[in-house]
């Protein structure tokens, strides 16, 4: 396969730990370049992560900005292109999980999570696409989740959150394909993050998680390192529009 004449940039949101770092690494030790974002108070965590992705030789840019806000995306953006010169692809991972049954969640819970998990992907998507469609190239991997399609207590909020991150990169597969441009989304499964810890509180859920799962172990943020780079690779280039679970063979029934 031909290799791209000049490195690829990504652009990865929610890099400054868990799934977003292994994934910026990842990509690092691929070979590309990154711009990896968080949000302002993860600054200095998100220097740590930019000097380790240096030491793969990869040029780096942090660039916080608040993914649910407009304003702070549409600079981020704009930052990042006059930063790098281009952005090549764009991992949506920032995202957020507030436990809460449903007769007791909070209206205002419910809007935190789907701002950031759907309204980020789309406003972060929507201000890279005219620079993505004018180079006639772009990779795009959504970061939902499993609870997107099966969900579990406490996440009716979350589930919904990450099944319109699905539903919104099938249809933006469909509107950008044209001009080069991909979208696929990964579901991880239970992945040991500081997000992922909130589903192993319990221990008898935690072996139930075991027990449900193939490989017989939980998941760590490199796992999904490997097929996000996959996707944004051009050794995906007839991939779109697909969802690809990363979890061990978790079988829900
Ligand atoms: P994590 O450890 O909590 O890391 C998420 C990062 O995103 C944090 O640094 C967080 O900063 C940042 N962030 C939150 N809100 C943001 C915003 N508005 N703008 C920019 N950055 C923001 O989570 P993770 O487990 O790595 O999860 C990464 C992605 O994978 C998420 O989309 C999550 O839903 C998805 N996922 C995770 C699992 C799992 O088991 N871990 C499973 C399926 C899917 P703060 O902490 O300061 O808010």
């Amino acid at each position: 396969m031909n290799q791209p004449q000049e490195r690829r940039v990504a652009l990865v949101t929610g890099a400054s730990r868990g799934i977003g770092r292994a994934i910026a690494l990842g990509l690092a030790a691929a070979g590309f370049d990154l711009a990896l974002n968080d949000i302002a108070r993860q600054r200095a965590a998100l220097g740590e992560v930019c000097a380790e992705a240096a030491a793969h030789g990869s040029a780096t840019h942090a660039v916080t900005a608040d993914v649910s806000r407009r304003k702070e995306v549409q600079a981020m953006v704009a930052d990042t292109i006059a930063a790098m010169d281009r952005i090549d692809a764009l991992v949506n991972n920032a995202g957020i999980l507030i436990p809460s049954r449903v007769e007791t969640l909070d209206e205002a819970d419910w809007d935190a999570v789907m701002d950031v998990n759907a309204k980020g992907t789309f406003l972060v998507t929507q201000a890279v696409l005219p620079h993505m469609r004018a180079r006639k190239y772009g990779r795009i991997v959504n970061i939902a989740s499993i609870g997107g399609k099966h969900g579990a207590p406490e996440q009716a909020h979350y589930s919904a959150s990450k099944a319109a991150v699905m539903g919104f990169t099938r249809v933006l597969a469909q509107e950008v394909g044209a001009d080069g441009i991909t979208a696929n989304c990964l579901c991880p499964g239970i992945i040991v993050t500081d997000m992922g810890r909130t589903n192993l509180d319990d221990p008898e859920t935690h072996a139930q998680w075991l027990r449900i799962t193939a490989l017989r172990r939980l998941g760590q943020p490199e796992d999904v390192a490997g097929p996000a780079v996959f996707l944004a690779s051009d050794a995906a280039a007839f991939v779109t529009g697909q969802t690809l679970n990363v979890c061990g063979g978790i079988v829900l029934s």
